[in-house]
C-alpha cells in the first residue's frame, strides 16, 4: 500500500488519506501514527471502500504516516462490528474504535512502567495536604496522577512526598502474561440438566461458528457452572472466552469463583483499573496470553486475538445499555460479535428480557432450561403483605409482619435482606414552615438527602450542598424534613427496632469498587451482617447461603412514571432480589411490600407462573408494535438555552420525513426538562421493523442545521425514557 485511508481516534473527524513512506508496511487493520495538524494521532488504517471520505485528496498532497505500532492489526471482525455498531447506534466509528483501542498507553512499546506507593516513612515536614495524601493512599500503587486522583491533592504534593522519601518508585512489568487459567483444576459433578446445557455449549465451541444461546435457569440453578464448561472448552481449543457483567460490583465475587474452577485468576477489565493494569490487560488480550476476561461492557470491543465463546451474564440487566457516548446495547452488541467472529454467545438469565426469549420464539436463538436449584435448594416461597390492611407505623416504612419475619430471622442466626431502589435517606426534602423543597440548580431534579456524607446530592449531574441549617426561602432553622425513605433511612428504622442487629447499606455509594464489593461479601460469608438493606446493586448474581429472608420495601415504586418495560423490569427486579433468599440448605421466604397485590406483575411472582405474564406483556407489545415487534429511536435536543433547544428541535421535527411505516412523536419538553444545565426537548420516531430507520434518520438529520451551542443526540432502541 503506498496510500492509506486512516480512522483516526478523534471522533469529530471523518477518515483520512496519508501517503505509507518508504520502508513501512501497513494493512487495513494496521494501528499507525498519523499527523494532524501540528500533532500526531494513533488511528487504524481501514479498507478505503467500506469508508467513504469527504474530501479526496491527491496523491501530491497527502502527508506520510508517521509510524506503525508493532502490535497486531484490528482484525477484519473486529472492524466489522465497529461498523455496524456505527452505523446502528448512529455514531461516528471513531468513537467506537475508541473502545477498541481503549488503553492509549497500550499502544507505546516499553516492557515496564515506574509506579509509586508509601514507604512507610513520614516526612517532617507533615502537612495537612501530605498528610491527607499519605492517609488516602494507603496500600495503593499507582501513576503520580493516579495517586493525586485517590487523595484528592495536586501531583505536586505527590512529587514533594516522592523527594520527602515518604513515596518511592517501583517498576512494574507490562507485558508480564496472566497465568492460563486450567480447564482440568476442579471441575464440578454436574446434574443431569446442568450437564445436557453444557453438553450443548461445549459442542458450540468445539464446532465454532455463530451459535446464540440462551442460558435460562431460575436463580441459584448452577447457570454459571455450566458456562464455566463453555469457557473450559474454549481454553481446551487454545481460544478466548469472554464474561461480560452487568456490574463492577459481581466481578470481584465472580473472580473467586472462577479461581476455585479453573487454578487461576482471568484478567479483569473495568473502569477501576490503574493505567498500567489496563495496558497491561489491554496488551494480553491482544496478544492472546489473556484466555479469560471478565468484564463490564466495555470489554466487549477489545480486540481479542482469538476469541472463542462470549457470555453476557445477568443478560436481562439495563445496566448493559449504555446511555452516554456511544449509546449501544453490550447485550446486543455482544451477539453481533459473535455473528462477526463466528462464534458461540451465551445469554445467561433467570428472568430474560422479552426481546431475548422473542428470539428464542422464532428460532433463532437456541434455549437451555435449567428448571432447578441445584443440589436440593427450593425456590423461596414469595408472599405479599398489603400496605393497606398491615400498614406500618407512622413514619415507618416496614409492615409489622416485615418486622417480625426479620427478627426472627435474626435471632436464629440467619441474615436478611431489604431491598429498596432508592439511594441516600430521603428522596425528597422540605421546609416544614414554608413548603420550600430542594431542588437542583442544574437539573429538573430533587436534591437527596445523604445523611451518612451529610450532604444533599443531585443523582443526575452530583451537585452537591450541605445540609442547610435553616430554610433558604423562609429562613426558619431546624424547619427542614426528610419525605419518603431511601436506603439508609430504611437502615436507621432497622437499627432502631433491632438494636442488636448489624446493618450494612449496600449501594452505588458505598460500593464503588471491586475491592469494596469483596470487602461486602467477605463481612456477609463471616456472618458479620445480619440485616443488609439495599439497591438494585443487591438484587443480583450474589450467593450467601445464609441469607433466609428477603422484603422488598416497596414494590409499586418500580411501575411509577411507567415506561414500556416497567412491568417487566419491576418482575425481574423482584425475581431477582427473591433469588438470593434461601440458595443454601435453609429454605427462603421473600415479603413483598405493595398497595397493589391483584397487580398482574405481583400475581405473577406469587403464583410463580411468570409464563402467563411474559405472554400478556409480550402480547402488548406486539399490538402497539413495540420493541421487539417495532422499533423506537428517542432524538433528544439540548441546548443552555431554552429558547434554542425549542426552535432547533421544532426545526427538526418539521424536517421528518414522511416515510411509510415511520411515525414522530414531539418535539416536547423531556421529563428530565433540564440535566446538566442544558434545557431536553424529545422526539420519538417509532418505526415498523423492516424499516431501515437508521438510513432513514441519517438522511434527515444529515438536512437540518442547529446552532453550536445545541447538541443532538441520538438514542436508538431507547431503554431511558427520560
Ligand atoms: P445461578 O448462576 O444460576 O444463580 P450458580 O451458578 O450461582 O447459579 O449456582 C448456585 C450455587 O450452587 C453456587 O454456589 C454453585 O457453586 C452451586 N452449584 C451449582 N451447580 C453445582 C454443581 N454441579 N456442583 C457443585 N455446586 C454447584
Ligand atoms: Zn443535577
Amino acid at each position: 500500500m503506498s496510500r492509506a485511508r486512516v480512522l483516526l481516534l478523534n471522533a469529530a473527524l471523518g477518515p483520512l488519506d496519508y501517503r505509507v513512506p518508504h520502508g513501512m508496511a501497513v494493512e487495513p487493520g494496521s494501528i499507525v501514527l498519523a499527523p494532524l495538524g501540528p500533532r500526531q494521532l494513533a488511528g487504524v488504517v481501514w479498507e478505503a471502500e467500506r469508508m467513504p471520505s469527504d474530501a479526496e485528496v491527491g496523491d501530491n498532497r497527502l502527508r506520510n504516516l508517521a509510524a506503525a505500532y508493532d502490535l497486531p492489526p484490528v482484525a477484519a471482525p473486529l472492524r466489522r462490528l465497529i461498523e455496524w455498531t456505527a452505523d446502528y447506534y448512529l455514531s461516528p466509528p471513531a468513537a467506537v474504535l475508541r473502545m477498541a483501542l481503549a488503553s492509549a498507553s497500550a499502544l507505546d512499546g516499553g516492557r515496564t512502567a515506574i509506579e509509586y506507593r508509601a514507604t512507610g516513612h513520614v516526612p517532617e515536614r507533615l502537612t495537612a495536604q501530605r498528610g491527607q495524601a499519605l492517609e488516602r493512599i494507603g496500600e495503593r500503587q499507582g501513576l503520580v496522577r493516579e495517586l493525586a486522583q485517590i487523595a484528592d491533592v495536586s501531583d505536586g504534593v505527590i512529587r514533594g512526598l516522592v523527594k520527602a522519601g515518604a513515596i518511592e518508585a517501583v517498576e512494574v512489568s507490562i507485558d508480564d502474561p496472566f497465568p492460563a487459567p486450567n480447564p482440568d483444576h476442579a471441575p464440578p459433578a454436574l446434574s443431569a440438566s446442568q450437564a445436557d446445557a453444557a453438553g450443548t455449549i461445549v459442542a458450540a465451541v468445539r464446532d465454532g461458528g455463530f451459535a446464540p444461546m440462551l442460558l435460562d435457569g431460575v436463580t441459584g440453578s448452577g447457570k454459571t457452572e455450566v458456562y464455566f464448561e463453555g469457557i473450559a472448552a474454549a481454553l481446551r481449543e487454545g481460544r478466548q472466552a469472554l464474561v461480560l457483567l452487568p456490574e463492577i460490583a459481581l466481578t470481584e465475587p465472580f473472580l473467586k469463583r472462577f479461581e476455585a474452577r479453573f487454578g487461576h485468576l482471568p484478567v479483569a477489565w473495568h473502569s477501576d483499573l490503574r493505567s498500567t493494569q489496563r495496558r497491561r490487560a489491554w496488551r494480553a488480550i491482544a496478544s492472546g496470553e489473556a484466555k479469560v476476561v471478565v468484564g463490564a461492557r466495555s470489554a466487549l470491543f477489545l480486540p481479542y486475538a482469538h476469541l472463542g465463546l462470549i457470555v453476557v451474564d445477568e443478560a436481562h440487566e439495563t445496566s448493559f445499555k449504555q446511555e452516554d457516548g456511544v449509546p449501544y446495547h453490550a447485550r446486543d452488541v455482544a451477539v453481533m460479535r459473535g455473528q462477526f467472529e463466528e462464534v458461540p454467545v451465551v445469554l445467561a438469565s433467570a428472568t430474560p428480557a422479552i426481546e431475548t426469549r422473542q428470539m428464542v420464539e422464532i428460532g433463532k436463538y437456541r434455549e437451555l432450561k435449567l428448571e432447578q436449584r441445584h443440589g436440593g435448594a427450593t425456590m423461596p416461597a414469595i408472599e405479599t403483605v398489603d400496605l393497606t390492611r398491615d400498614p406500618p407505623p407512622r413514619g415507618r416504612w416496614l409492615a409489622p409482619s416485615v418486622v417480625s419475619a426479620m427478627r426472627e430471622t435474626v435471632e436464629r442466626g440467619e441474615q436478611a435482606l431489604l431491598f429498596l431502589n432508592r439511594r441516600g435517606y430521603a428522596p425528597l426534602t422540605l421546609c416544614r414552615t414554608c413548603g420550600h423543597r430542594f431542588r437542583c440548580p442544574n437539573c429538573t431534579a430533587w436534591m437527596v438527602e445523604h445523611r451518612l456524607t451529610a450532604r444533599l446530592a443531585c443523582h443526575h449531574c452530583g451537585h452537591v450542598m450541605p445540609p442547610p441549617a435553616e430554610c433558604p426561602e423562609c429562613h426558619e432553622p431546624d424547619a427542614l424534613v426528610a419525605c419518603g425513605p431511601g436506603v439508609e433511612r430504611i437502615a436507621d428504622e432497622v437499627a432502631a427496632l433491632l438494636p442488636d442487629a448489624r446493618v450494612a447499606i449496600v449501594t452505588s455509594d458505598t460500593i464503588w469498587s471491586p475491592a469494596k464489593a469483596a470487602e461486602f461479601v467477605g463481612r456477609m460469608e463471616a456472618g458479620e451482617i445480619d440485616v443488609v438493606v439495599g439497591t438494585q446493586l443487591v438484587t443480583k448474581g450474589y450467593h450467601f447461603p445464609n441469607l433466609t429472608l428477603v422484603g422488598v420495601v416497596d414494590a409499586d415504586l418500580g411501575l411509577q412514571g411507567g415506561d414500556l418495560r416497567a412491568a417487566e423490569r419491576s418482575f425481574q427486579q423482584i425475581a431477582q432480589v427473591a433469588g438470593r433468599a434461601g440458595r443454601g440448605s435453609k429454605p427462603g421466604r421473600v415479603l413483598v411490600q405493595t398497595r397493589e397485590p391483584m397487580a398482574p406483575v405481583i400475581q405473577a411472582l406469587v403464583s410463580g407462573d411468570a409464563e402467563n405474564f411474559y405472554h400478556a406483556e409480550t402480547e402488548s407489545r406486539r399490538e402497539a408494535l413495540a420493541p421487539p415487534f417495532g422499533r423506537y429511536a428517542a432524538i433528544v435536543v439540548s441546548s443552555e438555552d431554552q429558547a434554542e433547544a425549542t426552535t432547533a428541535a421544532k426545526a427538526i421535527g418539521l424536517a421528518a420525513p414522511q416515510v411509510e411505516g415511520m411515525t414522530v412523536f414531539g418535539p416536547a419538553p423531556a421529563p428530565l426538562a433540564m440535566l446538566r444545565g442544558r434545557h431536553r426537548q424529545r422526539l420519538l420516531v417509532h418505526a415498523r421493523r423492516a424499516l431501515d430507520v437508521q438510513a432513514v434518520m441519517r438522511g434527515w438529520l444529515g438536512e437540518v442545521e442547529w446552532p453550536r451551542g445545541v447538541r443532538v443526540a441520538v438514542d436508538v432502541d431507547p431503554y431511558s425514557f427520560l
